[in-house]
């Protein structure tokens, strides 16, 4: 009865959110979707001029599209919001990867230098992290979850 319950919730719980990862190229946003993945593999679906993935965490659906941070593709990003009411409701995750390397700057010294406590209007948190490790990477999906059970 118990495993039926969750099932009936599970169905009525399952909710979907779009993820848009965006950065400079090289960043490690590629890198940071398969370091998600490998604990919480879906189904993979490549697409051309992107990567795009879903994951699952406690009846969340992520589908997650890691967008080209090359200069000449900048001007597409945003027609990667059009299905995310642009962005009026969006939380923001930065997340600090490298942390692994001598000279990275911490995860406070670039909140300090995007001056990301001037967001007022949307949910934000900055995560250090090494995607080639996954380290950190827990946290910023734990507060993504958090942020959308909060919604
Ligand atoms: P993208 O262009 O933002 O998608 O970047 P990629 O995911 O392709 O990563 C660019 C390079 O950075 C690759 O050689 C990755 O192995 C490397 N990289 C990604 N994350 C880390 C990290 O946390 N630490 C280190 N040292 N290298 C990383």
């Amino acid at each position: 009865m118990g495993m039926f319950l969750a099932k009936l919730m599970g169905l009525f719980c399952n909710q979907e959110h779009k993820v848009i990862i965006v950065g400079l190229d090289n960043a490690g946003k590629t890198t940071i979707l398969y370091q998600f993945l490998m604990n919480e593999v879906v189904h993979t679906s490549p697409t051309i001029g992107s990567n795009v993935e879903e994951i699952v965490v406690k009846n969340t659906h992520f589908l997650m599209w890691d967008i080209g941070g090359q200069e000449m593709l900048r001007s597409t990003w945003s027609t990667y919001y059009t299905n995310t009411e642009d962005l009026r409701k969006a939380a923001v995750l930065v997340l600090a990867n490298k942390q692994d390397m001598k000279n990275s700057m911490s995860a406070a010294e670039i909140s300090k230098f995007l001056t990301l406590t001037s967001i007022k209007d949307h949910p934000w948190h900055i995560q250090a992290c090494c995607a080639l490790t996954g380290e950190g990477l827990g946290q910023g999906l734990e507060w993504m979850t958090m942020k959308t059970v909060a919604k």
